[in-house]
């Protein structure tokens, strides 16, 4: 079955300025182009529903296209370490050309009157992904010596003294050599 993404655009193109609305979904990568990231990394399922809403709108030697692209993605919360599970949804506005003039390179080509909605939806939520992603804005992490997870629940690890206290700290010992150096 054809991709939904690939639009004719003839008559558009004939008839300048002209504009149709297209609401498309489809599996994000139906044809497996794309190989799955490192756990670390956030990514989108090759079956994740892509959502294309767009309006063309032609105009002399190609198309205006301009919307949003919708797709889920997951990833591992980098303080954390859960699932992260979330939509990445981006505006677009993207040129279509029959071809590219020097300089140009942003633009996508017009191929024997279709343009593909997909290589375009890619690229935007692609860059939208975050690259290490959080749970939430204030993860607080794992505990580094006792692993607890520190969103849920506190333990008594001590991290690493500041230099400056450990200098503080043996001047006590040196004044307080006996047990009332500890008040606990
Ligand atoms: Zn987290
Ligand atoms: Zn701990």
């Amino acid at each position: 079955m054809a991709s939904p993404f690939l639009v004719p655009v003839a008559l558009l193109l004939r008839d300048v300025p002209s504009s149709i609305d297209i609401s498309a979904e489809a599996p994000f990568d139906e044809k497996k182009e794309f190989l799955p990231r490192g756990r670390a990394e956030s990514d989108v399922n090759s079956d994740a529903p892509l959502k294309i809403n767009v309006k063309l709108q032609s105009f002399s030697g190609g198309l205006h296209v301009r919307g949003s692209v919708e797709a889920p993605w997951h990833g591992i919360c980098r303080r954390c370490s859960i699932e992260v599970l979330a939509v990445s949804k981006v505006e677009v506005s993207e040129r279509y050309v029959d071809e590219r003039a020097p300089g140009d390179e942003d633009a996508y080509l017009i191929e024997n009157d279709f343009i593909d909605l997909a290589p375009m939806a890619h690229d935007a939520i692609f860059l939208d992904l975050p690259l290490a992603p959080l749970c939430k804005e204030d993860c607080k992490g794992l505990c580094p010596y006792c692993g607890i997870d520190r969103n849920e629940a506190t333990c008594e690890c001590q991290g690493p003294v500041d230099p400056r206290w450990a200098t503080l700290d043996n001047l006590r010992f040196i004044d307080f050599p006996s047990d009332e150096s500890k008040e606990n």
